[in-house]
């Protein structure tokens, strides 16, 4: 999104054609009294303008040309995301995707805290990385209050003025990103799979799939600052930690903070232990199961393995299992050493969560569903007679009765 304003429609140049209609793809064109109208849910996407024939549709240059230059804003920050005391495993992979975007740039790569001073945090930061921390220093920020948090990072970002802000696509990312994001009037793309610089421009080109996982489209923040996106977890690699870098560490007070909200009590809820994201190796079962009663054989057989259950959304949709196990665009993206997909087709949304781990094993009992295009090892057979000979051959493996 490029911010507020509308398009202005200039009355003598409209005909009335209606291709602004057609190509508006959140459809906030309407056509009145032969000329056409732009509501208030316009993004400025800059479809319309592209496809008028008779140039009648005006941008707010104006308000365009009141945004800093794009020339002022330097650096490529990641948000330092920590849970009880723990960095959240996406920084690190943040902080390798901001390293090339740094370098490709010329500039520096920052990482910012907004959780109580820990040198321990420091160090893995540089490690990871980081030419320089920003450890934001306010009771109520260290408490967790979201709202404090998302103002205390407007100022510093407003005085600071970096180019590019990363944030983990994590429950605290997803809620701090879009608050900073509107507070600043700036674009925010969620869920990216790629981050280039483009050379020509040094626009941040924000790449994801799109439409239900078809396309995949390429998003840039083009006159605002700065350019924001989130990323989930495990889409991008860490890279390699090196122990002994260092570098300086800012401290940052903001002028007063409004708290937003106040915290009465913290519970920590109780969760299956699924933790899918983190697993070594992982068994997913879809449709072909059946059944809800069979994704007990592949308990059995990620017991068995060491590893954690998933599912495709067919099999979640369906209540065989919880929401907390979907793989895809629309669940978890994961990168274990071994993925099984055991009756699952090998839609795009299902891909798009799991085709970068490292080995993929296929069990279906379609020779032509898509997962064997991905598959590093598949077997054509009914999942009823494959998992439970692999159950056998594990056990007896293993000596277990
Ligand atoms: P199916 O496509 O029905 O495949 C079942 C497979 O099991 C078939 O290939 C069949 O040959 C095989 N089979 C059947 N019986 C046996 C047997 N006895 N032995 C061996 N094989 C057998 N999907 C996701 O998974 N994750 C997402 O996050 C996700 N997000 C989506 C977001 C959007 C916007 C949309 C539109 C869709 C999304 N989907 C997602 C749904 C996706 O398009 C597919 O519908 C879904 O992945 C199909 O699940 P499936 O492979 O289990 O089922």
């Amino acid at each position: 999104m490029e911010g507020k304003g509308r398009p202005a429609i200039l009355k003598e140049e409209c005909t009335g054609c209606g291709a602004c209609v057609e190509a508006c793809p959140i459809g906030a064109i309407r056509m009145h009294g032969g000329l056409a109208q732009i509501d208030e849910s316009c993004n400025l996407c800059g479809g319309c303008r592209d496809v008028c024939p008779s140039g009648a549709i005006r941008f707010p240059e104006e308000d365009r040309e009141k945004q800093p230059a794009a020339a002022e804003h330097h650096h490529v920050w990641v948000f330092a995301e920590v849970r009880q005391g723990k960095l959240a495993s996406v920084v690190p992979e943040l902080l390798g995707a901001g390293r090339r975007l740094a370098d490709q740039l010329g500039e520096s790569l920052h990482a910012v805290v907004v959780t109580a001073p820990r040198e321990e945090i420091y160090q893995q930061l540089f490690g990871y990385g980081a030419d320089a921390v920003w450890q934001v220093e306010h009771e109520l920020v260290f408490e967790g209050d979201e709202m404090a948090r998302a103002a205390a990072l407007c100022q510093l970002i407003r005085r600071e003025r970096p180019a590019v802000v990363l944030f983990g696509a994590t429950a605290m990312g997803r809620s701090l990103a879009p608050r900073i994001a509107t507070r600043l009037k700036t674009g925010l793309t969620a869920d990216c799979t790629g981050l280039e610089i483009d050379p020509e421009t040094r626009l941040l080109r924000q790449i994801r799939p799109a439409f239900g996982g078809n396309i995949m489209a390429e998003i840039l923040t083009k006159y605002r600052r700065p350019q924001m996106a989130t990323v989930r977890p495990r889409v991008m690699k860490a890279p390699r930690f090196r122990p002994d870098s260092s570098g300086p560490i800012h401290h940052f007070v903001p002028a007063e903070l409004d708290g937003g909200l106040t915290l009465e009590e913290l519970v920590l809820e109780e969760v299956e232990t699924v933790n899918l994201e983190d697993a070594d190796i992982i068994v997913s079962g879809g449709r072909g199961l059946g059944d809800p009663r069979n994704f007990a054989l592949l308990e059995e057989l990620a017991r068995l393995l060491g590893a954690a259950v998933g599912a495709s959304r067919a099999a979640v949709d369906s209540g065989w299992i919880p929401y907390s196990h979907q793989v895809g665009q629309t669940g978890k993206t994961v990168a274990p050493k071994v993925y099984i997909a055991v009756g699952i087709s090998g839609a795009i949304q299902h891909l798009v969560g799991m085709q970068s781990s490292d080995v993929i094993v296929a069990i279906n009992k379609n020779p032509d569903a898509p997962i064997f295009k991905v598959a590093t090892y598949g077997i054509v057979g009914d999942l009823f007679e494959v998992v439970p000979a692999l159950i056998r051959q594990l056990k007896k493996m293993r000596g277990v009765t």
